[in-house]
């Protein structure tokens, strides 16, 4: 989407080789048109798949998978982060590392909330390591549900998420690449 990549080079902030900031317009201040626009690009995408639900994460998933649900027409979800688990059987949970934070934490959605005729698409700001996207996909596993697939506003191909998980038979769908962030520059280099 090259109206993404050209606000990710007006806006964007590179933090170091790792990290990309995009918080004036993407996730702390919303624009909201343009989040809207890019709910309808990656709602789109999925057309014709029968999507029933989109499922992200807090905090900063929310609004791109609202986004896209208004688009589609369906629920949005997002699973609660908890640090430490102490959860009943009727919960469905995964595991999932935070490279920015080195830290475990678990992802929780309510096991009513995702039913087995669910077919769920997973939507996240950012796709680095694949952590996030992968303990979704297997929470939808989890509820018996399918899972459509997945889409994000930002992949960093330079990391090794979006290879692993497309490997491992997901489809994965990013509005903008990025391919390099120059620590020293600042340049950002996309796809
Ligand atoms: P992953 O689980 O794929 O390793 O990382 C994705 C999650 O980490 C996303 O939910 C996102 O919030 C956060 N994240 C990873 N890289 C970046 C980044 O460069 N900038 C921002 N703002 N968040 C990131």
């Amino acid at each position: 989407m090259k109206a993404l990549e050209e606000k990710i080079r007006r806006e964007g902030k590179v933090i170091n080789e790792d990290i990309l900031k995009v918080g004036s317009f993407l996730n702390q201040q919303i624009d909201v048109g343009f989040l809207m626009e890019m709910g309808r690009e990656a709602a789109g995408l999925f057309e014709g798949e029968g999507v029933t639900k989109v499922l992200t994460v807090e905090a900063s998933g929310i609004a791109f998978a609202v986004a896209i649900a208004a688009a589609m027409g369906v629920p949005a979800i997002f699973a609660k982060k908890h640090e430490t688990s102490n959860l009943s059987g009727d919960q469905l949970t995964a595991k999932v590392y935070s490279f920015t934070h080195e830290q475990y934490y678990d992802i929780v959605v309510p096991r009513d909330y995702i039913s087995p005729g669910d077919v769920v698409l997973l939507a996240d700001d950012f796709l680095a390591r694949g952590q996030a996207l992968n303990g979704l996909r297997s929470i939808v596993a989890a509820a018996g549900a399918r899972c459509a697939g997945a889409v994000v506003e930002v992949e960093k191909s330079f990391q090794s998420g979006g290879e692993i998980l497309r490997n491992d038979g997901l489809r994965i769908e990013a509005l903008a690449k990025v391919r390099r962030l120059d620590p020293v520059t600042k340049e950002i280099e996309f796809d």
